[in-house]
């Protein structure tokens, strides 16, 4: 298995629009009888057939089919998830919430889970905050397995954590989101998570990785704190080479010589993500910077820079927290954080628009 899937070719086939259903089934039969296994995906504008596999045929043997428009080699080492060819940017179905659309979601709550109040209190909040054109609707986050750097602090409440997430959740109707740090715990926390996030100390937990592609919840996969973006994806690609293709990566902050905030603030990188993936890409702005004042500023500043959410620390009573408690933000400081943010995507729709027409005026430009 492990063999042939490093002999795996990928090619991306795009479909001429207005196709008879019996060509692409003839092109489907060919794509099986070669030995690959071909994946159709309806992109935004167009249907594309991802094919992979150890097979025979070559791209010259499927553009004489014809319904196919054209053939597409992937260059990128990450295949499964490059922005190549006809691909388009995908969707991730969260209950009600689709993330990578053209709206925010915003998951928020506590680092860790502490009791039943705080995350009730918290969840309360969070379901009063705005749905509207620019936000698409709220994540509650909130951790039960919690990775200590010191083996005495406080490392979550593990199960019954779980437990108070899920039925708050449920009562607020809201999605929930919690961190899985081991294979071994997959099974529990899957049965009260409806995303699962590895943490930046996993993203390269092959073994956490590889587990977590044969679920079926999406994975948030945070940044290597040193990770570069190759590693990132490739990490990533682990994921949805074995079978789960909703990924959804997260810029965390990472380690330079700067010491200026808990973590260099890494969120301009959702640029070069999208230029390069077709993964939906959030931005933690509590433990990239780690300071309470910096965390509505840097997430206006994703926000600009087309990030698809955000993933931020709010707590009811921050002196107090158990964990990250000056990386949170006060109960009152969500509601400012709310309103900051569907102002700024508003902006951000708008820019979008001139930057998009400024393009296309330059391609009629040159066509002329
Ligand atoms: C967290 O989000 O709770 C967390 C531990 O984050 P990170 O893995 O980015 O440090
Ligand atoms: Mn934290």
């Amino acid at each position: 298995m492990l063999k042939q899937q490093f002999q795996d070719k990928l090619m991306i086939i795009t479909v001429k629009e207005n196709s008879e259903e019996k060509d692409i089934q003839d092109l489907l039969g060919y794509i099986s009888s070669m030995g690959f296994s071909p994946r159709v995906v309806q992109g935004e504008n167009k249907k594309i057939i991802e094919l992979i596999g150890s097979g025979k045929a070559d791209a010259e043997d499927f553009a004489k089919f014809a319904c196919v428009e054209k053939v597409h080699r992937i260059q990128k080492s990450y295949k499964r998830i490059s922005l190549e060819g006809d691909r388009t940017h995908h969707k991730i179905k969260v209950r009600d919430l689709t993330i990578g659309g053209e709206k925010l979601v915003v998951m928020i709550g506590p680092c860790a889970i502490e009791n039943f109040e705080q995350t009730d209190k918290t969840a309360a909040l969070v379901a009063s905050y705005p749905v509207n054109d620019n936000i698409e609707g709220y994540v509650l986050r909130g951790g039960a397995f919690k990775p200590r750097t010191s083996p005495y602090a406080f490392e979550g409440l593990k199960e019954d954590g779980l437990k108070i997430l899920r039925e708050v959740g449920d009562k607020y109707n809201l999605p929930v989101i919690t961190e899985v740090m081991a294979v071994a715990d997959i099974e529990t926390v899957h049965k009260y998570t409806d995303i699962h996030q590895v943490g930046t100390r996993n993203f390269q937990n092959f073994s956490l990785l590889d587990a977590l592609g044969e679920v079926d919840k999406p994975v948030l996969l945070k940044r290597g704190m040193s990770g570069t973006l190759e590693e990132f994806l490739l990490a990533a690609e682990r994921i949805v080479s074995r079978g789960n293709s909703d990924v959804i990566l997260c810029l965390r902050g990472i380690r330079t010589f700067n010491d200026a905030f808990r973590n260099d603030v890494d969120s301009v990188d959702v640029i070069r993500l999208k230029q390069l993936t077709n993964l939906p890409v959030v931005f933690d702005p509590s433990h990239s910077t780690g300071n309470r004042e910096a965390i509505i500023p840097a997430a206006m500043g994703a926000v600009t820079m087309g990030i698809d959410g955000l993933l931020i620390d709010l707590h009811v009573n921050p002196e107090q927290a158990l964990v990250d408690g000056a990386q949170a933000l006060w109960p009152a400081q969500g509601e400012a954080l709310v309103k900051s943010l569907d102002i700024v995507k508003e902006a951000q729709l708008k820019a979008k628009k001139e930057f998009i027409s400024a393009q296309e005026a330059k391609k009629i430009a040159e066509k002329k």
